[in-house]
């Protein structure tokens, strides 16, 4: 499989460059040549197969031509150590619940593949010397996913840079306290300094030829699509209970990664009727089904805090997807994407309102993240449609948010206590591009 950008100036990639660069020479984003449809006989079985056949089905669509078969199964079933179940909360409304990984957040199988294909694609080269470093900007929840994901895969070492201070203890002990090939960078700084710093390494050319340096953002081709797995094993799971006729998948949403990952799945024949992207207050993608118009803005900050983006970098391939590539005028574009997908957006006040309604009628705690999916989907099916939502992160994630407005005492996991007591390890940093240069020449 070859990969464009969506820019259309970069020349094409191959998977592996497209993985180990991210982002294209021209800004845009990687978007696969082909999306195959998978054959009628994978879905009208797909309720008797469990969750690592079907994603490995999933994967071989994508990664087929790229990664040896056996190997490719190894990866699928090794990322996919943890169950992703659907749990029913009302009649019409069901959880999908993608938080029983590592780090008790959807990304874990995004991160967990990447570091597995990366790990793949250096072993192929058979260099010892070839370490990858990966570079990572933390605001709390990214940091976590990637460092776990990475976490003992040999030839890659990780730096994780976060903001002193400003990240919650729960978040700072899932990448503070691995060790392996896991650094911990505290800055002296906000997160938009430890971005800076990262796109600064990127650039620098001295440091470049010094060491191998990756990114594991969330625009990676070997994040996002991973996580379609987790849309054909729903629908497997819903179809199982007869349930998977009028399906409605509402995804909560900040860069639109995970969603976008869901509509590939749609392009591969996956019968979902029609999807839900669910916004905080920042809702720009919501006014853009409205209106037509995209226009980002800065972000505002949230009970939601995961999905508080202002320019979603994920938009570019939703575009892309439905226009054809640019084929189809905006116009045409927007009418299509508006017959597939619609938006929900909600402030903080109406976040707790629902937490505590779900709460009390139906006994099923919400993360913030989550009560965002399960509130459209309250709001928008029709009679006859049955909803499925991301729930996105475990609810002990944030815990101090959850029991203070549920007024419940909510029992922390046991891999997310045992971080807990684990030992804090970081090294110190300025914000000054000089010294994280430094620092890294000496690695
Ligand atoms: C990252 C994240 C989201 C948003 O996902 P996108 O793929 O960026 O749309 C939602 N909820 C949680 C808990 C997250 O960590």
């Amino acid at each position: 499989m070859k990969y464009y950008s969506t820019n259309g100036q970069a020349p094409i990639a191959d998977l592996e460059k497209a993985v180990v660069k991210g982002l294209a020479e021209d800004r845009g984003l990687y978007m696969p040549e082909e999306i195959y449809k998978l054959p009628q006989a994978f879905f009208d079985d797909i309720q008797n197969m469990k969750f690592q056949d079907i994603a490995y089905n999933v994967a071989s669509n994508f990664f087929g031509d790229d990664v040896d078969g056996d190997a490719l199964q190894d990866l699928v079933y090794d990322t996919l150590s943890f169950d992703c179940p659907v749990v029913k909360v009302t009649d019409q409304i069901y959880a999908l619940e993608l938080f029983h990984g590592p780090t008790l957040a959807f990304k874990d199988v995004g991160a967990r593949f990447m570091a597995r294909l990366l790990r793949y694609f250096t072993s192929l080269s058979g260099s010892t010397s070839n370490l990858i470093n990966v570079l990572v900007a933390t605001s709390g929840d990214t940091g976590s996913a990637v460092a776990n994901g990475f976490l003992g895969v040999e030839g890659i070492h990780v730096y994780v840079l976060y903001p002193k201070g400003k990240v919650s203890p729960i978040q700072e002990c899932q990448f503070t306290t691995l060790g392996k090939n896991i650094t911990a960078i505290e800055v002296d700084g906000v997160f938009d300094d430890c971005q800076a710093l990262v796109k600064s390494a990127f650039m620098d050319q001295e440091l470049n030829e010094h060491m191998k340096l990756t990114s594991a953002n969330s625009i990676n081709v070997a994040r996002f699509l991973p996580q379609a797995f987790y849309y054909f094993n729903a629908y497997a799971r819903m179809k199982a209970l007869g349930l998977a006729d009028q399906l409605v998948m509402c995804v909560p949403s900040g860069n639109f990664g995970n969603i976008c990952s869901a509509l590939f799945g749609h392009q591969m024949g996956l019968p979902i009727k029609r999807f839900i992207a669910a916004n905080n207050a920042n809702d720009i993608f919501y006014k853009y089904l409205q209106t037509g118009k995209y226009e980002p803005r800065a972000s505002v900050q949230t009970l939601a805090n995961a999905m508080d983006v202002g320019a979603p970098s994920n938009f570019a391939r939703i575009l892309n997807l439905y226009s054809e590539n640019g084929q189809l005028t905006p116009e045409a574009t927007h009418h299509r994407i508006t017959n597939l997908i619609s938006g929900a957006t909600y402030k903080d006040e109406q976040i707790r309102k629902t937490m505590q309604q779900c709460y009390e009628e139906t006994g099923y705690v919400l993360d913030p993240h989550g009560a965002c999916g399960y509130q459209a989907l309250k709001d928008g099916l029709k009679p006859g449609e049955i909803g499925v939502f991301c729930e996105t992160a475990h609810p002990a994630k944030f815990k101090e948010k959850v029991d203070d407005i549920l007024g419940t005492d909510i029992e922390i996991p046991a891999r997310l206590k045992a971080f807990m007591e684990g030992q804090k390890q970081s090294v110190e940093m300025s914000k000054e591009f000089a010294d994280f240069k430094a620092y890294l020449m000496k690695q």
